[in-house]
């Protein structure tokens, strides 16, 4: 985001030595959108990090019940948690993922 201000502080700056007024205003009217843009992009990144403690914590909670067992998606490396109850030599699980269907080996 910071490259984003800098890039409008900068043309701005260059805007300064435009002549033409209708230019101007056009040239005004893009770099302001784009700083709403730069606005709106941070607000999206800070609620981002949040919904990321708030997925951290919940995937903390998982591994540490003793209901679930952490299984890696054999297609695409993703990790996923199944109910130890389907967690049996030869039952299929869904990849949350990638949809690929895993079948557990013990
Ligand atoms: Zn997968």
């Amino acid at each position: 985001m910071e490259d984003i201000k800098r890039g409008v502080e900068d043309l701005q700056k260059k805007l300064e030595r435009v002549e033409d007024s209708n230019v101007k205003e056009v040239l005004n009217g893009i770099l302001s959108l784009l700083g709403s843009i730069d606005t709106i992009l941070d607000e999206f990144s800070d609620q981002i990090s949040v919904i990321d403690e708030d997925l951290s914590e919940l995937e903390s909670s998982y591994q540490t019940d003793e209901g679930f067992v952490s299984v890696k998606c054999v297609h695409c490396g993703e990790e996923f948690f199944v109910a130890a109850s389907d967690y049996r030599d030869g039952s299929e699980v869904v990849c949350p993922n990638c949809g690929e269907i895993n079948i557990i080996r013990l």
